[in-house]
């Protein structure tokens, strides 16, 4: 027994080290995947169910690592903010973004509002007005075709900091999104300081709507968004069940596999020739 406890502990020491190596790995490896353009973008389709049409997309970061194939977000997005790379990699995702969204228009695709996720780490650096500005002067791009997303992560820190950069990037014309609402953070105190335009609801309430609890919150969100005039959208729809639920309640505008995956630009074009009609 006392071997079988020895042993069990090396296979685990084992995988944590296999963990730890990974990570150490990509760290490096991510410092070059900025310079070598490895990234590349996927948008999610938005959709409005109550006018049946596009309601714009989300700017989606994937990484193609020339070894370990297509990595996901949710595994070097931390590594990225605990480095800091994450700023030069939100600068090439904005300007990507932006660029992209202005080729469909010059392709005469009707207009659509693409948003970018932006990390609480990139409001520490000093320029992140500039990088925005960058993007949309290089690009062409109307400022009111941009939106960002935030997390309420943003206020565990230096809120008023984030408040008058918000509100700078806010002049430009550009839009603002609380994302994963309600999952985070609690931020009811402080919501009505934000500039912000839009909630949207965490994908985990929209999972689980049929819980009662779950129900509960989705409906307190949305009145909620309304009484502060706040656009809401939906996250993590992939039922029609879903959808139904949450027209029903006010929320007309969603993003899910229901409605469309993250998708390549030749795919966008195909989606934004059969949903503007
Ligand atoms: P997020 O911003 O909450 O994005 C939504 C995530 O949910 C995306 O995962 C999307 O593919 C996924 N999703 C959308 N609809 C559904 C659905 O119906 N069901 C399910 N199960 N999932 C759905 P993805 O692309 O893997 O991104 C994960 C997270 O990584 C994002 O969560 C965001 O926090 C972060 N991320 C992605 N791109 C960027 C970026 O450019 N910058 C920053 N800072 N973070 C990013
Ligand atoms: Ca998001
Ligand atoms: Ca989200
Ligand atoms: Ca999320």
């Amino acid at each position: 027994a006392k071997e079988e406890g020895k042993n069990r502990y090396r296979v685990f020491d084992e995988s944590l080290d296999q963990g730890m190596i990974r990570r150490l790995g990509l760290e490096n490896d991510l410092r070059r995947a900025v310079h070598n353009q490895e990234f590349f973008v996927l948008y999610q389709p938005k959709w409005d169910a109550s006018s049946g049409k596009a309601a714009g997309m989300e700017a989606l970061i994937r990484w193609r690592h020339p070894e370990l194939g297509i990595i996901s977000p949710a595994e070097f997005i931390p590594i990225a903010e605990e480095t800091g790379l994450i700023i030069p990699m939100t600068r090439w995702i904005m300007g990507e973004a932006c660029r992209q969204n202005q080729q469909w228009q010059e392709e005469g695709f009707e207009p659509q509002c693409v948003s970018v996720n932006l990390s609480v780490r990139v409001f520490e650096s000093q320029n992140l007005l500039d990088m925005i500005q960058c993007a949309l002067s290089g690009t062409g791009l109307d400022a009111k075709y941009l939106e960002v997303e935030i997390t309420e992560s943003i206020l565990a820190s230096d809120i008023q900091g984030i408040i008058s950069q918000l509100m700078k990037i806010r002049e430009l014309g550009i839009k603002i999104a609380m994302d994963d609402f309600g999952s985070g953070y609690s931020s009811l105190g402080s919501l009505d300081k934000l500039p912000i335009d839009t909630l949207k609801i965490d994908q985990l309430f929209v999972r689980e709507y049929e819980s009662g609890s779950k129900k509960a919150i989705i409906q307190a969100i949305i009145t909620l968004g309304k009484q502060l005039n706040l656009e809401l959208i939906a996250e993590g729809v992939e039922t029609i069940e879903q959808s139904e639920f949450l027209n029903g309640l006010g929320c007309s505008i969603m993003q899910g596999y229901y409605y469309g995956r993250p998708m390549n630009e030749d795919q966008i074009r195909e989606w934004l020739s059969t949903s503007t009609e």
